[in-house]
């Protein structure tokens, strides 16, 4: 069975640290400041602390605030340099080209960066769905309800998926539910929820053989993994 690759997208398909992330912060900062009526610093400490407490600061501005998700993100996304934005790794269409099975893309993001992300990366052609924050009834990763959403669109049996993520939390969720786990990530520690780790999507080729490595092994010996 070919696997189905479920893709992370900002800092997994690209990196989002330099320009992206600073420029979404300042205008969450921004929003946060003109509709909760707040100066700049408590407007920036609201904004970290739903975001550490939600996973998302639009789940604690929907949650306290009542706060309608698609004009705060219409607001919050809005990327007049994004062509002078997006860094694109060399080689990540020739990766992603040559691994065999679908690729969906699940990012917390909203649908409307999301596809101009994928656009400027010039991959957009190779996925078959971009699902994002709007298709997961705005509830981020790692809570369970965009990912059960994922699977009943798309009628993926966890097992077939490998997720492919930047961030722990996001895999450890992915791998509760049977997936197996790709984590991108540049540090030497590697909990048991994640099967292979590589640095960069680049590596993906190298992922791949890997998982495969490990299946034969589970398969030829009945080693549980996970
Ligand atoms: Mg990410």
């Amino acid at each position: 069975m070919k696997p189905v690759w479920i893709f992370d997208l900002d800092n997994t398909l690209h990196n989002a640290t330099p320009h992206i992330f600073p420029h979404i912060n300042r205008s969450m900062t921004a929003y946060l400041q003109q509709h909760l009526g707040l100066d700049e610093q408590s407007a920036s400490e609201l904004r970290v602390h739903y975001w550490h407490r939600y996973g998302a600061t639009l789940s604690g501005m929907m949650k306290h605030h009542g706060t309608d998700p698609e004009h705060f993100l219409w607001h919050t996304h809005q990327f007049p340099g994004l062509p002078q934005m997006v860094l694109r790794e060399p080689h990540l269409r020739h990766a992603l080209k040559n691994l065999p099975g679908r690729k969906l893309v699940f990012s917390n993001a909203p649908q409307r960066y999301a596809r101009a992300v994928l656009k400027l990366l010039r991959v957009d052609d190779l996925f078959d769905d971009v699902f994002a924050i709007e298709q997961a009834c705005y509830r981020p990763k790692p809570q369970m309800t965009g990912f059960m959403r994922l699977l009943r669109k798309h009628r993926l049996n966890p097992a077939q998926c490998v997720m492919v993520e930047d961030s722990a939390e996001n895999l450890q969720a992915a791998k509760r539910l049977g997936m197996r786990t790709v984590w991108v990530d540049a540090t030497p520690r590697s909990p048991a929820y994640v099967d292979v780790k590589i640095r960069s999507v680049r590596e993906l080729p190298r992922a791949l053989s890997r998982l495969i490595q490990s299946e034969l092994k589970r398969e030829r010996y009945g080693v549980k993994t996970g």
